[in-house]
This record gives C-alpha cells, sequence and structure tokens, in this order.
C-alpha cells in the first residue's frame, strides 16, 4: 500500500468523521462494485446508484482518507496545464475539448455540490495565472490569446494593472472570471457517500479489496473481489478507483513525488489579494494559493522525491528535515506574498504522495485485457474535476452509450508506454 499523506492535513482535523460505515460482513452481490472510497469511488457510486443501479461502495480504509485528505479542494478548468502545454502533449483540438469538459465540469459539480445534503462550501472563485519573471510575459499573452480565441472569458493583466489589485509581483497574468471553484474534499466525498447510500447503494468501511477474478463458471457476475474481511463481493462490473494505490492494478501512473501544504490559522482579512482568487504560478508551477470558508490560506506545492512508509525521501533520507524546510519555505512565501495580512502564521503542515500521468490526463474507461473492469484514476492537480468527468463518462460506458470522449482517456494510451499515447488515442477517437 502506497503511504497517501503525512503530517496533519487540514480537512480531516477540522471535520468531525460524519459517519461511519460498516465492513463487509457478508458476501454482497451487485451489478456494479466500486473499489476506492476517496473523492473518485464517492462521486461514482452516487451517479450510478441515483442512475438506478445496483452499487457497492468499498473503502480500503476510513473514507477520504487518502489523497482526498490533502487535496487543496481547487476546481480549476486548466489545473492540468496551459492550453499551450496541453497541445503539444495530445493536440490542438484534443486540448481544447479537455478544457471544455473541465470548465463544463466546474458547473456541473455547482449543480450537484447545490443537491447534496451538505455543499460542501463549494464557492465560485476568479482564478490568476501569473509569472513573475517578464521573461515569460510572451508566454502568457500567447496563452490568453488561445484562451480568448477558444472561448475561455479571460482577461490579460500586466505588471501596471496587477499592481492595484494584488500585493505580490506579477509581471503578467491570466485571471479566468469566475470560471474555478473551491470546496473541502472531504465534506463532499462523505456528502457523496450519504447521497449514495440514499439512493440505494451500500458502503463498506475498512474493506480492502485484495483480489479480483473472473469465475467464467458463474453466468452473471462474474466478477469476483475478496476482501481482507474474508468475505466476497459478485459484481457484474467492477470500478477501479482506488487513487494512487492503483499500480496493483493497472499501469500508467507515473512520477511518483511528495508534495507539501501548509494552511494557516484563520486571518482577519485578505489584504492584497483581489477577490480571494485561486492563485498559480506559472514560474514556480506546483505553487498554488487559496483560501478557506473559515479563513485560512492553504498554500501548497513545493515538492520532493517520493516520501516511503518509512520515512525516508527517495529510500535514503530522512524525512523531518526537509518537510520542516518546506514547510517553513512555504510559510516565507506566503508572508512576502501578502504583507497586509495580519496573524499570517502555519496551523497546518501536511504532504501527500502525487502523481499524475505522461499527458497530465486521468484513465477512465475499459481494457481489453480485463472486459469485467472499468478505471477511474484520476490523479494529478485536476482530479476532483476528472471524478466528474469520469463518473458521467463510464455511466455512459455501463448503459451502452459510449461517449467518443472516452478516446481522450483510454487506459490503451499507455500501452505500450511513451508516445505512442497520442496516436492510439487518435485511433481510439476514429
Ligand atoms: C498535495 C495534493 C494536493 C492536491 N490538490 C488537488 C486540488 O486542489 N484539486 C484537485 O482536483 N486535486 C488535487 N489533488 C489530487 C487529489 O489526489 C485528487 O483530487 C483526488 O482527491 C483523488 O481522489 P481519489 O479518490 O482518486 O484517490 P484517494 O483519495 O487516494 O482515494 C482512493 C482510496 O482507495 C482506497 N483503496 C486503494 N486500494 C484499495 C483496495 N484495494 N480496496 C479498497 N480500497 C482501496 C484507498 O484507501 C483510498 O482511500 C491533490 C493531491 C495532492 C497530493
Amino acid at each position: 500500500m502506497t503511504d497517501l499523506v503525512h503530517g496533519n492535513p487540514l480537512w480531516t482535523a477540522i471535520n468531525a468523521v460524519p459517519v461511519q460505515y460498516p465492513w463487509l460482513e457478508k458476501d454482497e452481490s451487485c451489478e456494479v462494485a466500486v473499489v476506492g472510497a476517496g473523492l473518485t469511488g464517492a462521486m461514482i457510486a452516487y451517479q450510478f446508484a441515483k442512475a438506478g443501479i445496483d452499487t457497492v461502495l468499498l473503502a480500503g480504509s476510513s473514507i477520504g482518507y487518502g489523497s482526498t485528505s490533502v487535496s487543496t479542494g481547487l476546481l480549476e478548468y486548466d489545473a492540468a496545464g496551459t492550453l499551450t502545454e496541453l497541445t503539444e502533449k495530445i493536440g490542438s483540438d484534443e486540448a481544447v475539448r479537455v478544457y471544455e469538459m473541465a470548465e463544463a465540469a466546474v458547473h456541473k459539480m455547482e449543480r450537484l455540490a447545490g443537491e447534496l445534503p451538505d455543499n460542501a462550501g463549494f464557492t465560485r472563485r476568479d482564478s490568476l495565472y501569473y509569472c513573475d519573471c517578464p521573461e515569460h510575459d510572451g508566454f502568457i499573452h500567447e496563452e490568453y490569446l488561445k484562451r480568448r480565441h477558444t472561448g475561455f472569458d479571460v482577461e490579460l493583466i500586466d505588471r501596471t494593472t496587477a499592481k492595484d489589485r494584488y500585493s505580490f509581483p506579477i509581471s503578467s497574468g491570466i485571471v479566468s472570471k469566475n470560471a474555478s471553484a473551491e470546496v473541502d474534499p472531504y465534506r463532499l466525498t462523505h456528502a457523496l457517500v450519504a447521497a449514495a447510500k440514499q439512493a440505494g447503494a451500500r458502503i463498506y468501511e475498512h474493506s480492502r479489496i485484495y483480489n479480483i477474478v473472473t469465475d467464467d463458471k458463474r453466468q452473471t457476475q462474474d466478477q469476483v473481489l475478496s476482501s481482507v474481511t474474508r468475505h466476497y463481493v459478485y459484481a457484474n462490473k467492477v470500478v477501479i478507483a482506488s487513487g494512487y494505490d492503483a499500480a496493483q492494478f493497472t499501469g500508467g501512473l507515473t512520477s511518483q513525488s511528495t508534495v507539501f501544504a501548509m494552511a494557516t490559522k484563520p486571518v482577519e482579512g485578505f489584504a492584497g489579494w483581489e477577490d480571494r482568487s485561486i492563485l498559480r504560478n506559472h514560474d514556480c508551477p506546483e505553487l498554488y494559493l487559496r483560501t478557506t470558508a473559515d479563513n485560512r490560506v492553504i498554500i501548497g506545492g513545493l515538492s520532493s522525491s517520493f516520501i516511503d512508509g518509512g520515512g525516508r525521501i527517495g529510500g535514503i533520507l530522512s524525512m523531518p528535515y526537509l518537510a520542516s524546510k518546506r514547510y517553513c519555505e512555504l510559510e516565507t512565501h506566503l508572508k512576502d506574498m501578502f504583507p497586509g495580512i495580519r496573524g499570517l502564521s502555519a496551523e497546518y503542515d501536511y504532504a501527500g504522495a502525487f502523481c499524475t500521468t505522461v499527458d497530465g490526463l486521468p484513465i477512465i474507461g475499459g481494457e481489453a485485457e480485463h472486459p469485467g473492469w472499468y478505471f477511474a484514476l484520476c490523479p494529478g492537480d485536476n482530479g476532483i474535476l476528472w471524478a466528474n468527468i469520469a463518473s458521467e463518462l463510464l455511466l455512459e460506458l455501463h448503459k451502452g452509450e459510449p461517449s467518443e470522449d472516452l478516446a481522450l482517456f483510454a487506459p490503451c494510451r499507455y500501452k505500450p508506454a511513451g508516445h505512442a499515447g497520442s496516436r492510439k488515442r487518435k485511433e481510439a477517437r476514429r
């Protein structure tokens, strides 16, 4: 099992566990079994149960305590990279389509949050993607034009206009109007699971699945899932939504690292931070900032090599020294950016395993090798929106109405790995 979380993540610290669910203490049978109850599994279980599909959700540990607990909770249509970068990786039409889908997913998440018993603090925000090095002004300007000509509601700001709006140095930046949002990802996961249960799904916690086989002797429900609780789940289809732990089921996930984050104590105002926009720095691409409903600031993103279960970095160095350095850097960075915000001091320091795919897109859909399985692996900075997209695409696939958008995220694009991905994606779209 991958060690997904280190330190004291904000969301699980400030929220009591809303509900505890039983373990799998008897055999179960269902049409669809969802393996993994982070935000992705929760979203899929809810959408499937709401569509009247007999669904079982299996959490390996406590619901929402995987990488969901360290997520910053940002929903940004551009978090998978700039349009320029994405175009280089997957082609122009495909990159624009991904942007459109991600932007639409923010709207869908807003509606979805509104229908849940707890809207998990869903709040619309502007976002600012900026550079502080003048050498990158050209890139920002071109990126702005691409987005504008593709129909996104964006504004270009320069050094002079930025000065009145933000207290930190900006050479140029793109403001996306009201297109982004923020949530509490832990609350959202629990709200989705509660709604899935309400819609008829059966939920089991602490019921890790250690094996899945196809039993050819069974007419239906031929997917047999073995749980550590010594019970079985018989299902027609299995959704693999086990997050970064999915290596046990598939390939395709790459570049694993550990990403650090820090949440401050609540502050009294946000001087120098126009509209509390979501901030992302092009020159330090992993660095992002948001505020929370209870007036904290979260700054995240500085990374290191992967930290293993023994707390070793790259298998050698011990974590505490590097971690305290990273937390210190985050706090200093924040204070430098916002000299006008009083009382900025760290309250929660935490870190999480981070991985992505070669093109930064999720792995969604079925593959020939495992006809009874659907994959919903939603890593990277855009995991929440990917999860929403995965839930819709898989539901359509399950109903026998596969969307051609599935080809963008096809698991087969990584077999064999490498640049064949783009060609395979194009072939799959035809
Ligand atoms: C520091 C950091 C910041 C991030 N910030 C953002 C952000 O702002 N916005 C965003 O969209 N994304 C962000 N992400 C990505 C985030 O990981 C995803 O958004 C999302 O939370 C992943 O959800 P998940 O359900 O796919 O994975 P997880 O939350 O990891 O859930 C998977 C679950 O599956 C369970 N599991 C694994 N194997 C099994 C098994 N065999 N049987 C049963 N259960 C199993 C695990 O116990 C785990 O709880 C961030 C990630 C990190 C590390």
